[in-house]
């Protein structure tokens, strides 16, 4: 029947292709024509891979490159479907909710997009591809194919990772200038959290929000409070994310029940029912797939629970997130997609932000055109690891004391480290930088020292 079916589309297509080329095989076209529309217009046929190596802007490049330098390895993944038209996806190769495992651009060869695209083991970059090559080809957005658009405009967060206080000032500031009115960070012991709000929010009204994820740092109640008691003052203060492990619901009740600033937690941990029960935060971080998503979407409309997508990327992944912002109606607090760090957005024409909310495309696909041009230029061969360059940090404090930090081989060294509470607890004055390398032994000592025993204070 399907070979049946699909000898009648190729000969059906084959006058009107021989006419108006391609183009003759969108819907519009192909309903014009009198054509059968059929669902192996939607087979795909050709899946092509190319690795980027994207830059970041001068004030994320010295931040980024402590920790996570590796964020700069985009690839992209181009479906081309049998009605000849290419729709592209996006994967932050060393960051993301999901990497295609290598069957995946094999599995989806041959086969239905339209069947495929909800497969959320596919991972971030071929499920992406599919949306935009599905919507590119019916001729309707990727909100289209989620759901009803339940929002004419959507939210979006300008982030950047934890910074000197003044750093965090200047990208504010930028932020503010192009439109967002929300920044997101990270609450960091090896930075003075108290400076970093306070420099930042003198020149930024009180509209302007900022929130800090801890990822757990602040550890427990007892021990954090003090510190968000100090940062509730700020008025621009809205959202901490993860103060402490989201498996402590009671010290994170605590938490949410001693602050007027709403706590954030992934989805997930604990159990959404159990943080309706509870009230251990007041909503939530959504990540993953396009099934995932609409899932959350589906419990937090129930439970009356707003969160703000977080799918991290270039201006690539940021748009196929807006359509998710359409669709989803608790898509209420800023989404997080990160493409501000980076110097160029590979789009043609750049997400416009206006008191702080992006317009949801209802062009065809993702509804953004993308940058072939700067494709090309950053094109480079997929690294076979995860680069990790030798980096040395150090912080220090007014007292003359300094600490000296090294990768040592794991995603997140200094992370893990403050956790296991190897750095003094954000105290007064702590700044943080990058040691270059200049060649010395005082360099290369310091760096062996802490990349073979952890974290180490220099007296
Ligand atoms: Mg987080």
């Amino acid at each position: 029947m399907i070979a049946t079916r699909r000898s009648f589309l190729r000969s059906s297509v084959a006058g009107a292709l021989s006419v108006a080329g391609l183009a003759a095989f969108s819907r519009r076209s192909l309903l014009a024509n009198g054509a059968v529309v059929t669902e192996s217009q939607f087979e795909v046929i050709k899946v092509t891979r190319t690795m980027l190596k994207l830059e970041f802007r001068p004030v994320p490049r010295r931040n980024m490159d402590r920790e996570i330098p590796h964020w700069r390895y985009s690839e992209l993944c181009d479906i081309t479907l049998k009605c000849g038209v290419t729709g592209t996806g996006e994967t932050l190769r060393f960051y993301t909710w999901g990497v295609p495992p290598e069957e995946a651009y094999s599995r989806i060869v041959g086969r239905s997009a339209i069947e495929m695209m909800w497969d959320d083991s596919l991972g971030a970059g071929v499920q992406m591809a599919l949306f935009d090559a599905v919507g590119r080809a019916a001729e309707v957005p990727v909100h289209a194919l989620l759901g009803s658009k339940v929002h004419e405009k959507t939210p979006l967060s300008w982030w950047n990772i934890d910074t000197s206080a003044e750093d965090m000032a200047a990208e504010c500031q930028e932020a503010k200038r192009l439109g967002y009115m929300s920044y997101k960070t990270k609450g960091r012991p090896w930075f003075d959290v108290i400076k970093q709000v306070s420099v930042a929010a003198k020149n930024l009204p009180p509209e302007f929000k900022i929130d800090m994820d801890f990822n757990d740092t602040l550890r427990t109640a007892e021990r954090g409070l003090p510190i968000l008691k100090e940062l509730d003052k700020y008025p621009q203060v809205d959202i901490y994310e993860s103060p402490i492990p989201q498996s402590d619901v009671e010290g994170n009740r605590k938490i949410a029940d001693a602050t007027h600033v709403k706590v954030a937690m992934h989805y997930g941990t604990p159990s959404p029912s159990t943080v309706v029960r509870s009230g251990c935060c007041d909503g939530f971080v959504a990540g993953g797939g396009a099934s995932k998503l609409l899932g959350i979407g589906k419990f937090c409309e129930e439970a009356g629970l707003p969160f703000w997508l977080q799918l991290v990327g270039s201006g690539i992944t940021a748009a196929y997130s807006l359509h998710f912002g359409g669709s989803l109606k608790q898509a209420l607090w800023p989404a997080v997609n990160c493409h501000q760090l980076f110097e160029h957005d590979l789009l043609q024409q750049t997400i416009v932000l206006k008191d702080g909310h992006a317009t949801v495309p209802d062009r065809s696909g993702i509804g953004y055109e993308i940058n072939r041009d700067m494709v090309e230029k950053l094109k480079v061969e997929t690294p076979a690891t995860r680069p990790d360059p030798d980096r040395l940090i150090e912080t220090s404090w007014p007292d003359g004391r300094k600490m000296y930090t090294a990768n040592n081989g794991a995603v997140n060294f200094m992370l893990t480290a403050a956790n296991e509470d190897k750095y003094p607890f954000f105290e007064t004055g702590a700044e943080t930088r990058l040691v270059p390398d200049d060649g010395s032994a005082v360099w290369r000592k310091r760096y062996e020292k802490a990349r073979s025993g952890g974290p180490f204070l220099e007296k």
